[in-house]
């Protein structure tokens, strides 16, 4: 298929990007590099940088490039700036993908694939968290990604839109050949921290928090492969050929892993000691967080390649080796 991945040039779009060309796809990447970078995709993947509320310019794309699906990841990701300036998420977030889906469905383009969040459910009353469980965010970050999914039901009954939902939990480690990773600005997320705390390129972790209700009293997270995650969205597509389907998937390895148990797993995998200290806890962050993701293995044939954590931060590793700096030269 043609497949538009908007955000192609960001951490999970630009390992889906690889994981659709192994596949037989042909993507073509929209992204307008606030986040992205251009050296995450391949010179011979078609590049259109450009805003996802550029209906015009999106409308071009979609008629040039003859395309039959679109994946959308161009979303703003940090929690806390969602908390402090939500009007940025709000526009961001759920406006622009607003604009992308009335080009869409404008075009005639109705299947979609869509990154959403385990922050929809907010601080979930059950663990392993299905995907029947009550939806509650606890910051505009997770209302936003909410938000787009009941546009998205909407959309399917009224237009035949078909859809598919995934609800991510941590996306996690680099493409196995480490050529490309995960590189933000600022990085807020535990892996790349520790393992830059490891290779004393900055200071040392801070733990957020040993007084949780849990084992060793640091949060529990579930830690899930961005190749796991991107095989997911490809495994969906047979199942959005009926118009006005509506598919909602939770996607982790539905092992919780402690902060504790990520730093061992740094250590061991690098072989260096990870300088760490306990901090007060970061606001907005629940005690545990885990996947029951049966369903997508049920109706997908989607299988966990990185089971563990030791698996997925060798990868992490082997990016932040090889590419210090990230995709800078
Ligand atoms: N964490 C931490 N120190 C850091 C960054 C993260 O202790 O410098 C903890 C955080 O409190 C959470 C877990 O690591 O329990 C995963 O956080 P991350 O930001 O990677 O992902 P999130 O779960 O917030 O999406």
């Amino acid at each position: 298929m043609n497949v538009l991945v908007v955000g192609g040039a960001g951490y999970i779009g630009s390992h889906c990007v690889r994981q659709l060309t192994a596949a037989g796809h042909r993507p073509v990447v929209a992204d307008n590099l606030v986040f992205g970078h251009r050296a995450a995709v391949a010179e011979d993947v078609p590049f259109y940088s450009v805003n996802l509320g550029n209906e015009s310019e999106i409308g071009k794309i979609l008629r040039k490039e003859k395309i039959e699906l679109v994946m959308h990841f161009a979303a703003y990701a940090y929690v806390g700036e969602s908390v402090t300036d939500p009007l940025k998420y709000y526009f961001n977030n759920v406006a622009a993908p607003l604009h992308l889906l009335r080009c869409m469905i404008g075009s005639g383009v109705k299947k979609f694939v869509f990154s959403s969040s385990c922050a929809t459910y907010g601080i979930p009353a059950t663990m392993p968290i299905t995907e029947a469980d009550p939806q509650s965010p606890i910051n505009p970050y997770g209302q936003t990604k909410l938000d787009v999914e009941n546009a998205l039901k909407a959309f399917a009954v009224a237009y035949g839109l078909s859809f598919a939902a995934f609800r991510y939990f941590n996306a996690a480690g680099a493409a196995e050949d480490g050529g490309i990773g995960e590189d933000h600005t600022p990085e807020t997320h535990l892996i790349p921290l520790a393992i830059d705390a490891a290779a004393g390129r900055r200071p040392p972790l801070q733990v957020f928090g040993n007084d949780y209700p849990t084992p060793d009293g640091t949060c529990l997270r579930d830690y899930v492969h961005v190749d796991d995650l991107s095989r997911a969205h490809i495994a969906v597509f047979e199942k959005l050929t009926t118009p006005g389907t509506q598919l909602f998937y939770n996607l982790g390895t539905g092992t919780p892993t402690s902060v504790l148990e990520v730093i061992r797993a740094v250590e061991k995998i690098t072989g260096k000691p990870v300088p760490h200290a306990f901090a007060p806890r970061r606001a907005g962050d629940p005690p545990a967080l885990y996947a029951d993701s049966s369903k997508a293995q049920r109706e997908l044939g989607w299988t966990i390649q990185f089971p563990d954590i030791e698996s997925i931060v060798a990868t992490a590793w082997k990016w932040h080796e090889s590419r210090p700096g990230g995709f800078k030269p």
